[in-house]
């Protein structure tokens, strides 16, 4: 059942409810398309040259199964693997964890962000959720990460796992933060 606008009736309002939220912070190697996931997510669609460098978060209120949620993507720069990650361990109630289908190295690098985030949540009650994710599944003929690979690597780590593209269809990338919104309710 939603609510909708506040209702006066003659002695009491009823507010309106706040939205739930849920912070999400993208995880991996430079150019794995971090930004272009969150853009092509927040926006719809794909924006094929962002500044590298840019770390930002960014705020949407998400409808996700019937229910309000703000939802804050956290789109991190990272230049050589985990640093500094106490800017997000706290703040993050899920994590996605990205390498690109054609780059082996961006996977390896999906590795030591798994081995650095799994032992803080796994620390956590509720635990928060982890998603690997596969990108770039357009460059399949460059694949250089089968997707066995990333199936086994996630269930070593006790994570979700999809494969998508930025720049291919936008539901299957708005499912994947919406999974995450979901396993973060459900913890
Ligand atoms: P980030 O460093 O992880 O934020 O990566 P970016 O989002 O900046 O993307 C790095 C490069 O990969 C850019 O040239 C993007 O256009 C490209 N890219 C991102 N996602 C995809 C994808 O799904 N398919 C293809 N073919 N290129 C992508
Ligand atoms: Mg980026």
């Amino acid at each position: 059942l939603m609510f909708g606008k506040a209702r006066t009736c003659n002695i009491v309002t009823i507010p309106e409810h706040e939205p739930a939220e849920c912070n999400i912070v993208v995880l991996g190697a430079i150019g794995s398309g971090k930004s272009a996931l969150t853009v092509k997510f927040l926006t719809k669609r794909f924006i094929s040259e962002y500044d590298p460098n840019l770390e930002d978060t960014y705020s949407s209120e998400e409808m996700v199964d019937q229910q309000p949620v703000q939802v804050r993507v956290m789109d991190t720069a990272d230049q050589d693997g985990p640093v500094n990650c106490e800017r997000y361990l706290a703040w993050a109630s899920a994590f996605l964890v990205v390498y690109s289908i054609d780059n082996k190295c961006s996977f390896e690098i999906c590795q030591q962000y798994l081995e650095m985030v799994t032992p803080y949540t796994k620390g956590l009650q509720p635990e928060s959720p982890i998603i690997l994710l596969g990108n770039k599944v357009d460059m399949e003929r460059y694949r250089q990460v089968s997707q066995t690979d990333g199936e086994t690597l996630a269930a070593r780590f006790g994570c979700t796992f999809f494969e998508v593209s930025a720049c291919l269809d936008f539901p299957s990338v708005q499912h994947v933060f919406h999974e995450a919104v979901r396993e973060a309710r459900r913890e």
